[in-house]
């Protein structure tokens, strides 16, 4: 009987989660869209028309063995993925039906691994970490130092996607606009990312993170996730429900408006990898909103997070390398920064110097502490150079202010 009823239950609990994507499609706070104006005005600006967004992402591998910490290459396949399908440059754009071709869209928005971390040192965007965690249920936990997982980066300025083994046939899901930003972010299954490595079939085109990226750019499902439901875009036809596998054209509903039927090629359907291949134009609008002034994702703009020149890399002069003997973070900058030495006494009566590109020396301060913190809010945004001077040879560092 025991055996029956365990039987049972996993049989059950695998229909439950029989579900290609796990995301709840919630409307956070953040989501309410002002679509503004299109200008540049004060410390943050609005996007401007048909600029290309750029989102830095760190990808938080999670492994328990070694086919679950996939490799550079396999994160880099899905980059490309993403920068192919959201730029519509994808090889497949010829299998969307021509009717719908005339909705389909470049979105404009493209991605690329960090190259600068949350304390502006060099970084690839990839942090790879053990689990003993053998798989994750969709619950967050992945996103928690503490619970197994990896700390999100600060995900105003970077997208957060943790890549593990996530639980029965749940390939991935996503947080919608507007919610924790300590849990912001998409979590893909390790098998479903990218097109090479541990991948498997039918999920072997990286459209797993194409489809929950949308999500987390504030996308419903095609089907608005109810029985004719509707997805805010005033493009994508009404469908009774999910399309899975890879349906033929035209597939007619009850709900469908005329003789096209649904748009199940769209990435926020959930049809196999091959069998999705468009946004459409007021996918794209919905999306591109997000960044204009005043919306959730606004601070993505020129955060240059994707620039390895804005990293800090060690003392330019006077430290040893890979060690530096003196820490500055965060940098870039935004109001102040900190002066560390983890030698007590190095820092000590030296004075630090900060000069301008040309050369025009604006603040001086002499170091009294092994931790030094120096306000630059009456700095405008620029690059500067810090030199700290009083030892054999000054310690000389580049600046990032970003605002
Ligand atoms: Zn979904």
């Amino acid at each position: 009987m025991k055996y029956i009823y365990l039987t049972l239950l996993l049989f059950i609990s695998q229909l439950v989660v029989a579900q290609r994507c796990e995301t709840i499609v919630t409307v956070g706070a953040g989501s309410i869209i002002n679509y503004g104006t299109e200008s540049a005005n004060g410390h943050s600006r609005d996007t401007i028309k048909d600029e290309v967004i750029i989102v830095p992402v760190v990808v938080h591998i999670l492994y328990n063995n070694s086919t679950q910490n996939i490799s550079d290459e396999q994160v880099n396949s899905q980059i490309n993925i993403l920068n192919a399908d959201y730029r519509r440059l994808n090889s497949d754009t010829s299998n969307t039906p021509n009717v719908f071709k005339k909705v389909a869209a470049d979105s404009r928005i493209v991605f690329c691994l960090a190259k600068v971390d949350p304390d502006g040192y060099k970084t690839t965007g990839i942090v790879r970490k053990y689990t003993k965690e053998p798989l994750f249920l969709a619950d967050d936990q992945m996103k928690y130092s503490n619970k197994g997982g990896d700390n999100a980066w600060d995900a105003t300025k970077y997208l957060n996607i943790w890549v593990c083994n996530l639980f029965g046939r749940t390939l991935g899901y996503a947080q919608m606009p507007g919610g924790n930003l300590l849990t912001d972010g998409v979590v893909i299954k390790y098998n479903t990312f990218g097109n090479i490595g541990a991948v498997s079939a039918p999920y072997n085109k990286g459209r797993t993170a194409t489809h929950e990226i949308g999500h987390w750019l504030g996308l419903k499902h095609t089907w608005g996730d109810t029985d004719c439901g509707d997805d805010g875009i005033y493009d994508t036809p009404p469908q009774k429900a999910a399309n899975t596998g890879c349906a033929n054209f035209p597939h007619i509903s009850s709900c469908s408006i005329n003789e096209y039927g649904d748009m199940f090629m769209n990435f926020m359907d959930l049809s196999d990898d091959q069998c999705m291949n468009l946004f459409t134009i007021g996918q794209k609008q919905e999306m591109r909103g997000l960044f204009a002034k005043g919306n959730s994702k606004n601070s993505f703009l020129d955060n240059d997070l994707c620039d390895g020149s804005n990293a800090q890399a060690g003392p330019v002069y006077g430290g040893d390398g890979n060690k530096p003997d003196i820490q500055i973070y965060p940098n870039p900058i935004q109001n102040q920064f900190t002066i560390y030495s983890a030698k007590p006494n190095l820092l000590s009566g030296k004075i630090a110097k900060i000069y301008t590109i040309t050369g025009k020396l604006i603040l001086m301060e002499t170091l009294k502490t092994q931790t030094n913190q120096i306000d630059l809010k009456i700095v405008s945004k620029g690059l500067y150079f810090l030199r700290i001077e009083g030892g054999d040879k000054p310690y000389i560092f580049k600046l990032i202010k970003t605002q």
